[in-house]
C-alpha cells in the first residue's frame, strides 16, 4: 500500500489557495490521509514540518488524460515512472488511457492496474478503459464490468471511433451508467496520413497535412451524439478554432459536452516543425498561431473545462527516427504547470485562478468528483508551488522514462516543490535543480 504518513505532517507558512479563493498565509496539518486542521498555528506539534516559506499551497492537480503505457509498453513508461512523473508535476490523480498492449478492455486488466498502482508511491491512478475491444472500433466493451473493476472513463483515445452507430451505442450505454466518454475526435479519412497541421508550413515543408476540418467534423458528430443520447462526452485535446467553435455552439444549446486542451497546443505552433524534429509530432497536430490564440481566448471565456496533459511517452530512439516514421506524442506531465504558468499567467494572458481551476475544479466537474478543497476533512492531496524561482527544464532529471521535451533548456517558473497524495509525500524537489 501507499505508505501512510509517518505521524502527522504539517506544512507551515504557506499561501493557501483553492477554488474558493486565496485564504492568506497559514498552516495545514495532515494525518490519516486527510487535512486535519488548517489555519494559523494549525501545524503546531506535528512530527514532520515543512516550512513553505510563503509558497503557494493548493489542491494537487487532476489529469484526465495520460498515457502510462502499462501493460506492455513499459520500455516507454510504466505505472511507477508515470505516477512518479505525475507527482513531480503536481498531479495527485491521473486517468490513464487504455491504448496499451494489450488494450485495457477487460475488467481483469483494470483491476490489475488498480491493485498495482495502490502499492506504488506517486499520484493516485484512476484508470480509463477502452470503448471498443482492442480499440478496433467494432464491438463495445462491457462498460458495467469495467466500471465495477474501477474504470472511471470510457475512451478509445489514440484512435478515433470512426463508426457513428458504435459511438451512439457507446454513449447510450455510458449514459445509463453515468460514465464519461472521452473522445479522440478526428475524422480518419480526412486526417489521412497527415503528420502535421495542413497549412502554409506543411506546404512549405512538403509534408502531408492533417486539416482542421478533420477535427471539426468529428467534434460536430460527437457533440450531436452527446445531445442525442444525453451522455457526458468529453472532447479530448481540442486544437483548432473550428473545433472549438463547434463546441461553443453545442454548449450554447445545453448539450452535455465538455472539452480539454493540452499544454502543448496552448504554447506551440506548427512552425515548430520547421526543424523536422519529431518531438513536435503530436496527434492531433500543433496548429497555427491563430488557432493557438483562439484556444487561449476560449480558456479566458471559460469554454474549456479542463487542461489534460496527453502525456504520451516514447523512447528516445523512436522519437529520433525521421519525422514521417516517428510516433505521435510527447511527455509533458512534469512541466505542464511551469509551462502554462510561465507562458500564460506571467505575461498576463490568463489569471492564476483560471489556470488552477482548469487543473482542479474543472476536471473534477467533468468527472462528477468532489471539488478539491483546502479544508478540514478533505483528502490530503496537495501541491506546493514555487512561483518565483526560475529553473531550466532538464529532461535528464525527469521521473518519466521519456527523457526529452520540446521545452528542454527553457527557464520556467512555477515548479512544484512538494506533492502530497493521501497525506504521504509523493514528490519533493531536490534542490540544485535548475
Ligand atoms: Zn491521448
Amino acid at each position: 500500500m501507499r505508505s501512510p504518513s509517518a505521524g502527522r505532517l504539517a506544512i507551515t507558512g504557506a499561501r493557501l489557495v483553492d477554488g474558493d479563493g486565496d485564504h492568506g498565509i497559514g498552516d495545514v496539518l495532515l494525518e490519516d490521509g486527510v487535512i486535519q486542521a488548517i489555519g494559523e498555528g494549525a501545524g503546531a506539534g506535528a512530527a514532520t514540518v515543512v516550512d513553505a516559506g510563503g509558497a503557494l499551497l493548493t489542491p494537487a492537480f487532476l489529469d484526465l488524460h495520460a498515457h502510462l503505457r502499462e501493460p506492455g509498453q513499459e520500455v516507454k513508461e510504466d505505472l511507477a515512472s508515470g505516477l512518479a512523473a505525475a507527482a513531480a508535476g503536481g498531479f495527485g490523480t491521473v486517468v490513464s488511457m487504455a491504448n496499451t498492449t494489450p488494450t485495457v478492455d477487460e475488467p481483469g486488466l483494470v483491476a490489475e492496474l488498480v491493485e498495482k498502482a495502490a502499492r506504488l508511491p506517486g499520484a493516485r491512478l484512476r484508470p480509463g478503459a477502452a470503448l471498443s475491444h482492442g480499440l478496433r472500433g467494432e464491438t463495445l466493451t462491457d462498460f458495467a464490468a469495467l466500471q465495477a473493476a474501477g474504470a472511471v472513463m470510457i475512451t478509445d483515445d489514440g484512435i478515433p471511433v470512426a463508426n457513428g452507430r458504435l459511438m451512439r451505442s457507446a454513449c447510450e450505454y455510458a449514459a445509463e451508467l453515468g460514465l464519461v466518454v472521452q473522445t479522440h475526435s478526428e475524422d480518419p479519412s480526412l486526417r489521412g496520413d497527415g503528420v502535421m497541421h495542413e497549412g502554409e508550413v506543411s506546404q512549405e515543408l512538403g509534408l502531408p497535412g492533417n486539416p482542421d476540418a478533420a477535427e471539426a467534423v468529428m467534434v460536430f458528430r460527437d457533440c450531436e451524439v452527446a445531445r442525442l443520447t444525453g451522455a457526458r462526452v468529453h472532447i479530448a485535446h481540442v486544437t483548432s478554432r473550428r473545433a472549438m467553435q463547434v463546441i461553443e455552439h453545442f454548449k450554447a444549446l445545453g448539450a452535455p459536452v465538455t472539452c480539454e486542451v493540452t499544454p502543448h497546443h496552448l504554447t506551440l505552433t506548427d512552425a515548430a516543425l520547421r526543424g523536422f524534429d519529431p518531438v513536435f509530432k503530436v496527434a492531433p497536430p500543433l496548429r497555427s498561431e491563430a488557432d493557438v490564440a483562439y484556444l487561449r481566448e476560449a480558456l479566458r471565456r471559460g469554454t474549456v473545462d479542463s487542461i489534460g496533459t496527453d502525456h504520451a511517452p516514447h523512447t528516445r530512439a523512436e522519437k529520433e527516427r525521421d519525422l514521417m516514421a516517428a510516433p505521435f506524442g510527447l511527455p509533458n506531465i512534469e512541466v505542464a504547470f511551469p509551462v502554462l504558468y510561465t507562458r500564460l499567467v506571467r505575461p498576463g494572458e490568463l489569471e492564476l485562478a483560471d489556470l488552477l481551476r482548469l487543473l482542479q475544479d474543472g476536471p473534477a466537474a467533468v468527472m462528477g468528483w468532489p471539488r478539491p478543497r483546502l479544508q478540514a476533512g478533505a483528502p490530503a492531496d496537495l501541491v506546493l508551488l514555487d512561483l518565483e524561482t526560475e529553473r531550466a527544464v532538464d529532461p535528464a532529471r525527469f521521473a518519466s522514462k521519456a527523457r526529452f521535451s520540446p521545452w528542454a533548456g527553457e527557464r520556467l517558473r512555477g515548479w512544484p516543490t512538494l506533492t502530497v497524495v493521501e497525506g504521504a509525500v509523493a514528490f519533493r524537489l531536490e534542490e540544485g535543480a535548475g
